[in-house]
């Protein structure tokens, strides 16, 4: 993974591994200003259904360093996701993002400053689903 992306994949991701089905790594880029995270998934590890709340702006950005992957809406179809994607989360919007089923998976993950923000973490995807997908 590290010789396909410039940033490191930092320490296992075990604050956040109840959220997650699957090993993920957290490498935190910059706590100043704009909260910034490089996230690594290993091959079939995703992040349970959340939402990024915000009652003014707020938000995720994703920008993908490595590997393939998947963002979803709720009640959207999947968007398949490559390195140099980049997908803008609106705050209070349920999603999940992750690897695909059989490959490594890295993206930035950028806090979109607001007020009033907080995380919400849900259900799990569907396992039959996710396995489904290519
Ligand atoms: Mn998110």
């Amino acid at each position: 993974m590290n010789e396909l992306s410039a940033f490191q994949i930092g320490q296992k991701n075990d604050a956040y591994a109840k959220y997650f089905a699957g090993q993920s790594y957290l490498n935190v880029l910059s706590k100043d200003q704009v909260f910034i995270a490089n996230v690594t998934f290993e091959p079939g590890c995703r992040n349970n259904w959340h939402v990024h709340h915000s009652t003014n702006g707020g938000g995720q950005i994703l920008i993908v360093t490595a590997g393939r992957g998947y963002y979803q809406e709720w009640g959207k179809a999947p968007r398949e996701l490559h390195a140099g994607d980049v997908v803008n989360i609106p705050a209070n919007v349920k999603h999940w993002h992750g690897a695909a089923p059989s490959e490594w998976f890295q993206h930035l993950s950028i806090e979109v400053p607001g007020e009033n923000n907080s995380n919400e973490w849900l259900e799990p995807v569907d396992k039959n689903f996710y396995e489904a997908l290519k």
